[in-house]
């Protein structure tokens, strides 16, 4: 689980800023699919080594009728609950104001790693100034310029340096690992309650080995599964009630731990721009994709209703053509019995390896029905493929000239992939890689 930064403070002490210079040029982009909502307010950096993901808690969506100090103060709540490490960021021209107070003692009562940041320091010639951000009581200042990049590396050395120790999480790969990710009353409860109804759970509510995940392990027909759970935020009290973002925040982390997601949506409501970015989010991580179509006994119904709901999602989610769609109530368990049966055929399909003859026998009549590629002059030559990898399958192309390689060709041989070897419900990659 991938270390989480979190950057809190009020308006315009230049949070987002601090965050493009924290995350940018260093992001561990796989590729950018079209298609793709990525949602700015989260974002891998990498520092020393270590990879760690970096919020900017100013994006985080709260009540349309919260004060600023109201907003503030929920967006720290969250980096206290959620964050390893809470960059606090305060405006050094204007010094510090009562938000900033407030924010800190929030701040000095969390056991959590406070870094405290300074911001918009170009000029160190005024020492008398600095000293007033110590009666913050958050320790020692950082002080920087987000804008011009100055002192923002010594400032992730001491990020680094607080980052929890690499707590190396024991991966066993003969368990399922599920995420169930989805919006607030989509239903996830009742169906993670549906199905561990009926399986044997093994120990329930194991604390996860980080923060306050809670995990269910449980067993059916041999195979141990454990889902992970993303809805315990309801436990928490109110604050979070209107956060969509926060459920967000959640599903994410919960997708990192996982091998295959499920996405609930709410029959009546459809996909919505936080399920793109969610099921986006797993797709770029590899992750095993299934979507599920809850309170499917609330719809009034055709027999075409089924294959338009469908249509539908599939054109909104058009990076997603591999992911089983599956209709279902949690209240009436249509279909619910079908839900591990399609975990267990995707967890399959993810860790499936082709053969290196019949893959290349598929690639070269790929090639003969649609020839790849050229530009200035040269033509894309794909000389030999080969899968280097399981989940999620990844495979190398060795070609003549890589950068004539199309993101289109490419999606055509991912189909021409897919269509002879399957790969249901799970994202493959293709890397064109020079051959020397
Ligand atoms: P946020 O609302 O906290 O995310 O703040 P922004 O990152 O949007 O920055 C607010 C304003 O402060 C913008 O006009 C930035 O250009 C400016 N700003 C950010 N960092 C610095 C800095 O290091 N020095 C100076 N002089 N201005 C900065
Ligand atoms: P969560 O927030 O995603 O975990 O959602 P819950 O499982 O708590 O469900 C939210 C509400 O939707 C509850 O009132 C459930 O009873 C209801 N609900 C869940 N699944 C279904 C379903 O399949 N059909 C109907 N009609 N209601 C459902």
């Amino acid at each position: 689980m991938k270390p989480l930064v979190a950057i809190v403070g009020r308006p315009n002490v230049g949070k987002s800023t601090l965050f493009n210079r924290l995350t940018g040029g260093r992001i561990a982009i796989v590729e950018d699919t079209p298609g793709v909502t990525r949602d700015r307010l989260y974002r891998d950096a990498e520092w020393e080594n270590r990879i760690f993901t970096v919020i900017d808690t100013g994006g985080i969506e709260t009540g349309k009728n919260d004060k600023m100090i109201e907003r503030i103060k929920i967006q720290a709540q969250i980096a206290i609950e959620e964050a390893d490490v809470i960059l606090f960021v305060i405006d050094g021209r204007t010094g510090i104001t009562v938000e900033d107070q407030e924010i800190s003692l929030m701040l000095r009562k969390t056991k959590k790693n406070v870094i405290l940041v300074v911001n918009k320091i170009e000029d160190y010639s005024d020492p008398t100034t600095m000293y007033e951000f110590y009666s913050l009581g958050l320790g020692e200042p950082n002080y920087i310029s987000a804008a011009h990049g100055m002192n923002t590396g010594d400032l992730l050395d001491n990020v680094v340096e607080k980052l929890p120790k690499n707590d190396e999480e024991i991966i066993d790969p003969d368990i399922i690992m599920l995420a169930v990710a989805g919006r607030p009353n989509v239903g996830k409860s009742s169906l993670v309650n549906t199905i561990l109804g009926k399986e044997r759970v093994i120990v329930s509510d194991v604390a996860g080995t980080t923060r306050d995940a809670i995990d269910t392990k449980f067993m059916r027909n041999s195979q141990e599964y454990v889902i992970i759970d993303t809805a315990g935020m309801r436990r928490r009290g109110k604050i979070y009630d209107n956060t969509e973002r926060y459920s967000v925040i959640r599903s994410l982390r919960a997708i990192d731990r996982s091998d295959v997601v499920l996405l609930v949506m709410d029959a009546k409501d459809g996909i919505t721009e936080q399920d793109k970015k969610v099921i986006g989010y797993a797709h770029e991580q590899g992750k095993g994709c299934i979507l599920v179509i809850n309170k499917w006994d609330l719809i009034e119904k055709d027999d075409k209703t089924l294959h338009n709901f469908e249509k539908k999602v599939r054109k909104e989610l058009l990076f997603l053509q591999y992911a089983p769609i599956i209709f279902v109530s949690a209240v009436t368990k249509q279909r619910t019995d079908k839900i591990l049966e399609i975990v267990d055929y995707v967890a399959e399909q993810q860790s499936n390896r082709v053969s290196t003859s019949a893959l290349n026998q598929v690639i070269t009549e790929a090639t003969q029905l649609n020839p790849p590629p050229s530009d200035k002059g040269k033509r894309l030559k794909i000389l030999y493929t080969t899968q280097v990898g399981i989940k999620p399958p990844t495979f190398i192309l060795f070609v003549n000239e890589p950068e004539i390689m199309h993101f289109s060709y490419k999606r055509y041989l991912e189909n021409k992939i897919r269509d002879s070897f399957g790969f249901e419900g799970t994202p493959i990659r293709l890397v064109a890689r020079k051959k020397s």
